[in-house]
């Protein structure tokens, strides 16, 4: 047990937000700050790193059911190809790392570390793909990229390197690469609600805040509890641009040579920095089940003539639930007393606890206490893999509640400037407004409030993202509203 952990939790989550993000990050062991001179760059600790591989099963068994194949690219990209598509050099520019040295050797053309792979991945499908018999062809890479950002960082939610995948595909034609688009962020929404335990909205990027030479950005959004909205994912329809700088084309049927539609899509380990802000409190950190490297631990409470039973008992129970495949910990150590061990798998973030003393073992019970709120429940020793399921589908249903019901209380609607500011200011959250589609418009709120437009709604999408713009003049201006525009101040 370190000192860090000893402590507890200093920091209020409501109060002081960011300082204790930052301790919960450090005292659950997720991960320390990188060395002197790094600033931006991190250290992922075991159990952050088992957070991430949890999103990566996950996401990864969903690729792999949808055609997707895992294929590993160099970090490194010859200036000259990511020169080759215009908008990915202006775009990435400003964040790029570049090699210039090898060894003692000056390198005849710089390389860059990715910021992102398209441009080198592109090259190589332009050699594989011949023919429409093809296509679609899916390469997915689980990868870290290296973006220098100017902006503060912040462990997983802004970093300068982190870790994420990277799909990348090619289509014959505009709808069958749409449809991609949509698949995987259906999917990325799927793994937040299911997995991460977090509602999002769906949406585009408006025109000016796309990924470089993308045609349609697609996102979906996460609410904060202190109202600020994360980019959780992208996925991107690509249209031709890159298809066209890479020469990735096909024959068709008739034997005429055509150009591919692509896409590209990312999830990075910002959703882990999500996932902390959002469940957990002042008492450390909170895991939904299918997330948690240990979904149960067992605490026994002995004194020395009851040890060898209460242990025999929790033993018995650890068996029956780990044959079932649930991920329990028994947490048999002398040398802490019960109410340390409570507070040590609080600020873990274990979703539930079972607690077993002599009482239990005499009357044939267990009793359960669910991480989130601390509510605890009697149960009885027989069925405990049946009970253990449903307490774990309440912990998630209880998570995903308490954050829906922070999404749909703070989406609110507004027709003009000062109700925008007014309301962003007051209580931040989404505030959905008919917009012109001007990027100049979104800097007058920008300037102000620091809010952004971080999603307009799908056309004719039946979520809580419906468009309001209809007939409407622009909050901003008086031109005519084209799109309803969702400004929030974001991480
Ligand atoms: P992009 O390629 O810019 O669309 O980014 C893909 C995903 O990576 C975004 O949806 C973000 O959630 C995430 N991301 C972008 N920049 C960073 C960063 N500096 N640190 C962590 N995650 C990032």
């Amino acid at each position: 047990m370190s000192d860090d952990q000893e402590l507890g939790i200093t920091e209020s989550k409501e109060h002081s937000t960011g300082e204790w993000y930052a301790e919960v990050v450090r005292k659950a062991g997720l991960a320390n700050y990188g060395p002197e001179g790094m600033s931006g760059f991190i250290v992922t600790r075991p159990r952050g790193y088992a957070l991430w591989e949890s999103i990566r099963n996950e996401l990864d068994a969903r690729f792999k059911a949808t055609g997707v194949q895992n294929a590993y690219f160099p970090m490194l990209i010859p200036e000259s190809y990511l020169e080759r598509e215009k908008d990915v050099v202006e775009g990435f520019d400003p964040e790029v790392a570049w090699v210039t040295q090898g060894g003692y050797e000056e390198l005849e053309e710089r390389l860059a570390v990715r910021p992102t792979s398209e441009s080198i991945i592109a090259p190589y499908l332009s050699q594989w793909i011949r023919s429409y018999r093809d296509l679609p062809m899916r390469v997915n890479q689980w990868c870290s990229v290296i973006r220098w950002e100017a902006t503060e960082t912040k462990p997983f939610f802004r970093t300068k390197e982190f870790l994420w995948q990277e799909g990348h595909t090619a289509h014959a034609t505009e709808e069958s690469a749409w449809s991609e688009t949509i698949t995987r962020l259906d999917q990325y929404e799927e793994v937040y609600e299911d997995v991460l335990a977090m509602p999002v909205l769906r949406g585009k990027k408006p025109e000016h805040d796309k990924f470089p030479g993308a045609d349609t950005t697609t996102t979906v959004e996460a609410l904060m509890p202190d109202g600020k909205s994360v980019q959780g994912a992208t996925s991107h329809y690509l249209g031709q641009s890159f298809a066209e700088a890479f020469d990735i084309t096909f024959t068709d049927e008739n034997e005429d040579e055509r150009v591919a539609h692509t896409t590209s899509w990312g999830l990075s380990w910002r959703a882990l920095g999500a996932l902390v802000m959002t469940h957990s409190d002042d008492q450390g950190l909170v895991l939904p089940p299918a997330m948690s490297p240990e979904q149960v631990v067992i605490v026994p409470i002995w004194q020395e003539e009851t040890k060898d039973d209460v242990l025999a008992y929790a033993e018995g129970i650890a068996d029956d639930l780990r044959a079932a495949g649930v991920r329990v910990e028994l947490d048999d150590r002398d040398e802490h007393n019960p109410g340390f061990k409570f507070n040590e798998w609080e600020l873990k973030g274990v979703p539930v606890r079972i607690e077993i003393g002599p009482n239990e073992v005499e009357e044939g019970t267990t009793t359960l206490v669910h991480r989130p709120d601390g509510e605890s429940a009697e149960a009885d020793r027989e069925g405990i893999v049946g009970t253990v399921r449903d307490h774990l589908d309440t912990v998630h249903a209880k998570l995903y509640a308490a954050a829906e019901e922070n999404l749909t209380e703070n989406v609110r609607e507004a027709s003009d400037r000062a109700e925008i500011l007014g309301t962003i200011g007051q209580h931040g959250g989404y505030v959905k407004a008919p917009w012109c589609g001007d990027e100049d418009c979104e800097a007058k709120i920008k300037e102000q409030v620091a809010a952004e437009i971080v999603l307009v709604p799908f056309e004719g999408s039946e979520s809580d993202t419906d468009p309001i713009h209809d007939g409407e003049t622009c909050a901003l201006c008086d031109d005519d509203a084209v799109e309803t525009a969702y400004f929030a101040r974001s991480y």
